[in-house]
């Protein structure tokens, strides 16, 4: 693949996103003269983005609410993306729109990432809480992770459902409590505790030796992994994820890896 001319964001709304100052230090440090920008682009202007990107010899990153209508444009996915049925990440070969999802890879660098910190397995029963996109990926990389199952909880229970029945791994609970009852890891894939104090899930009901990855990050950690710690659960926020989904899309535009340092520090600093 040539190397692209252009990096972009395309997504809906995009100003809040911190993907440009990560990406921004991630080319600056491999000193490659390009700008990585975000485009708000509207659900009935993305084929016509998508057009003059090619045109452009463009590459970037798809985030909410485009991502499963990238995939259905895609002439070709990594077989990870193919699993997820969404990409995050895409790139033009000779003309053909490629996708891959580094959503997946980078929640599961989190997880494991904690787990090995905590000298803990891989958890066996993940609880996801919430059905869309985010939520999508990480039944993805459960799905990959040996044997193990996960329940899916959505405040619109058919959501769950129809989730749930793309993953052989996956069923739908109609109540929080049973999703998470068993569960040693529960995952937030909602956007509680963005900008509020709100608990995705009441750490009541959550077994002491239980895991929380919350896919939300904020400044100091959100108050659900705050919490949680605070009860001697393990736990991360969303930068870990964010972080490794960055520098695998960089993976995918460049073939060579990324400072991860340069980028952590671009969202923390
Ligand atoms: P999405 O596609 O819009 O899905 C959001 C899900 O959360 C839906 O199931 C939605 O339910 C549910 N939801 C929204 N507000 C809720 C509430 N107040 N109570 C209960 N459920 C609620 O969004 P997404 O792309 O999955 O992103 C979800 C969160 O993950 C966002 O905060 C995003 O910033 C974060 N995220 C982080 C990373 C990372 O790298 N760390 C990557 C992706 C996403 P309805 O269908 O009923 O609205």
């Amino acid at each position: 693949m040539k190397a692209p001319l252009r990096l972009v964001l395309l997504g809906h709304p995009v100003a809040h996103s911190l993907s440009p100052r990560m990406q921004s230090a991630a080319l600056a440090a491999a000193s490659i003269p390009l700008a990585y920008s975000a485009l708000d682009v509207l659900p009935a202007q993305l084929p016509a983005a998508i057009d003059g990107l090619r045109a452009a010899g463009a590459a970037g990153n798809v985030t909410i609410p485009h991502k499963e209508t990238v995939f259905a444009m895609c002439g070709r996915v990594t077989d990870i993306a193919c699993v997820a049925r969404a990409v995050n990440t895409f790139w033009f070969e000779d003309g053909v729109l490629v996708g891959a999802n580094t959503d997946v890879g980078g929640f599961d660098h989190a997880v494991r990432e904690l787990m090995t910190l905590h000298h803990r397995p891989l958890p066996e029963r993940a609880a996801i809480i919430g059905a869309g996109g985010s939520a999508r990926a990480v039944a993805a990389a459960v799905s990959l992770w040996d044997g193990a199952r996960a329940t899916i909880w959505s405040r619109k229970p058919e959501r769950a459902r129809e989730l749930a029945q793309q993953f052989d791994c996956a069923r739908a609970e109609p109540d929080l409590a049973s999703a998470v009852k068993g569960a040693n890891l529960v995952v937030n894939a909602t956007p509680v505790g963005l900008h509020d104090d709100l608990f995705p899930v009441s750490l009541d009901l959550l077994a002491p030796n239980s895991s929380v990855v919350d896919l939300v990050y904020r400044p100091g950690a959100t108050p659900w992994v705050r919490a949680a710690r605070a009860r001697g659960i393990i736990a991360v926020d969303g930068l870990p994820m964010l972080v490794e989904q960055g520098a695998l899309a960089f993976e995918c535009w460049f073939g060579v890896e990324p400072d991860r340092r340069a980028m952590w520090e671009a969202v923390t600093g």
